[in-house]
């Protein structure tokens, strides 16, 4: 957009919007208190798997709409990654236009109902919103609204189909289903492509499906999304691993003209502390993905997990925090969270820790582990934990811990989950010379076009900045679109 506070001027100053303003005085709308979202019973949900988010009313909306101001500058717009009209889609809940608001949120957004769910509002739009900043008080529940238009939308059956230019017979690969991958996909076939996504795994989605759970982000909802873009053309390959299946050589003979790589940061890490290799012992990544994605609890399936008593889960993110409630969910008497910081450092998301202790997790700040036990048979059965004390802010800018010396000991566990981080997924990288690449592992792109440093190649993601948000993976994906249609036109052209 050319001039976004001249856009926003002309946006406000329509009569339905006018009207709206003059309808309720500011002060008054002030004075509503933000709208709690409705949960389930924290006890009951923690032996269920069904979202602990209940969605807001049509009443409960509007009032929450009521609250906007829709100020003149509204600087929630650039709180958020991909720059929603938040005050628009606001105004058009209060306006009771439900099905407008969806349209407004996916000019900008393939997956709203996704970010209203799982995006960190509190540290993006919403801390940016009028009341945060200028009014310190609890900001507008932007997500649960985005959320609330979305599902309103889904739940009506009239789903809004983008319009899509007309086919220019060009192949375009996109690999991964990602947020990323799935969001560049979504752009390119509006622009008329040929879009194949290849996945590795034998589902689509990426860490919307096997990473997040499903009192979080039930699978029905991203199906939903996945659908719609097949609906608009695009192809999916399931089980196949760029790299392996074929390389992307063999993918340019097929008359793929470009590729956008959105692998993710699947890869593992461990602490490398002795006895971390017995057996009951989880990277989050492959505990979740056996429970979210493989039936784990299903015994017709064969990929179980052990289901312990006592369960340990180290980490203080939002995997960490996903991978102990799932444990509290499959049974565990004692969910226990073991972080080396204090709470005030986690990066979890704020929603989840109070989620997580309503549902009884124990919580084990400014504790380590330094090593694990097992039995004959190599299974786990004790952890040694060493108390640590915060030091002063470390590269991250967080207090940094210290071990305290002499304060170990032990914990009886059948269970651990190592959740303290992952590094991008490896296999495109050493699959394709000359790429150019950070020494964190991560491909080097241009940060407008999200091109590589080979031309047909197009990156964004996890696997372009480390472990991120789906919000900006899904806005590294609208760039890198945006970024591979300016390549093949100006090749076409030459
Ligand atoms: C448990 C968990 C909880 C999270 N919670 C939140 C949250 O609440 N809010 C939030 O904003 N973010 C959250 N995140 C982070 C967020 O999910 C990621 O930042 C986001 O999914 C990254 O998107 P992506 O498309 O880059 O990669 P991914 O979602 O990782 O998708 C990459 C896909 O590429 C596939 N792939 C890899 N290599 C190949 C290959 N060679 N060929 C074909 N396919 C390949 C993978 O199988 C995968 O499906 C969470 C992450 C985890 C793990």
């Amino acid at each position: 957009m050319e001039n976004i506070a001249e856009y926003l001027k002309e946006e406000r100053s329509q009569p339905w919007r006018d009207e709206l303003r003059k309808s309720m005085k500011a002060k008054e709308r002030t004075s509503i208190e933000r709208v709690h979202m409705p949960e389930q019973d924290p006890v009951e949900r923690s032996h269920n798997y069904l979202e602990v988010n209940l969605g807001l009313t049509e009443e409960m909306a509007i009032t929450e709409a009521h609250r906007c101001l829709d100020c003149p500058d509204p600087t929630c717009i650039s709180g958020c990654p991909v720059n929603i009209n938040i005050p628009k889609f606001i105004k058009k809940i209060e306006a009771h236009d439900f099905l407008g608001a969806a349209k407004v949120l996916k000019e900008t957004n393939a997956l709203p109902a996704v970010c209203g769910r799982v995006c960190p509002q509190e540290v993006q739009c919403e801390n940016s919103c009028f009341y945060t900043v200028k009014l310190k008080k609890t900001p507008i529940a932007i997500g649960n609204l985005e959320r609330f238009a979305a599902d309103y939308e889904r739940n009506s059956g009239k789903i809004s189909v983008p319009e899509i230019a007309e086919h220019n017979n060009t192949k375009v690969a996109v690999i991964g289903s990602g947020p990323a991958g799935l969001a560049a996909c979504g752009d390119l076939i509006k622009m008329g492509y040929d879009v194949t996504v290849f996945e590795a795994l034998h589902d689509v989605g990426g860490v919307l499906k096997y990473g997040i759970p499903e009192y979080r982000l039930p699978n029905e909802i991203v199906d939903v999304e996945i659908e719609n873009l097949r609906k608009m053309g695009v192809k999916f390959h399931t089980n196949f691993i760029v790299g392996k299946t074929a390389s992307l050589d063999m993918l340019r003979e097929q008359g793929y003209t470009a590729f956008f790589v959105g692998s993710g940061a699947g890869l593992p890490r461990f602490m490398n502390i002795p006895g971390e290799n017995s057996v009951g012992i989880y990277s989050s990544n492959e505990y979740l993905t056996r429970i979210n994605l493989m039936h784990a609890t299903d015994p017709d399936y064969d990929t179980p997990v052990h289901d312990g008593k006592t369960v340990a889960i180290i980490g203080g993110g939002n995997t960490a925090m996903d991978s102990v409630r799932t444990a509290k969910r499959m049974g565990a008497k004692r969910a226990i969270l073991i972080y080396r910081r204090s709470e005030a450092e986690m990066p979890a998301r704020m929603e989840e820790v109070k989620h997580a202790k309503e549902e009884g997790i124990e919580f084990m700040t400014l504790h380590n582990p330094v090593s694990y036990e097992a039995d004959e048979k190599g299974r786990v059965t004790k952890m040694v934990v060493q108390k640590m004390e915060l030091g002063e802010p470390d590269a991250s800018g967080r207090r940094r811990p210290i071990p305290i010396e002499g304060s170990e000991f032990e914990i009886e566990v059948d269970v651990v989950v190592v959740a303290i981080g992952v590094s991008p997924n490896p296999l495109i990288p050493h699959a394709v010379p000359g790429l150019e690449m950070s020494r964190w592992g991560t491909i080097i792109v241009d940060k407008e076009t999200m091109q590589s440093s080979i031309p047909d190649i197009f990156a964004g993601g996890d696997i372009v900045r480390g472990g991120a948000t789906v919000i900006l993976a899904m806005g590294d994906g609208r760039r890198a679109a945006a970024g591979i249609h300016k390549y093949i036109t100006e090749k076409v052209k030459k």
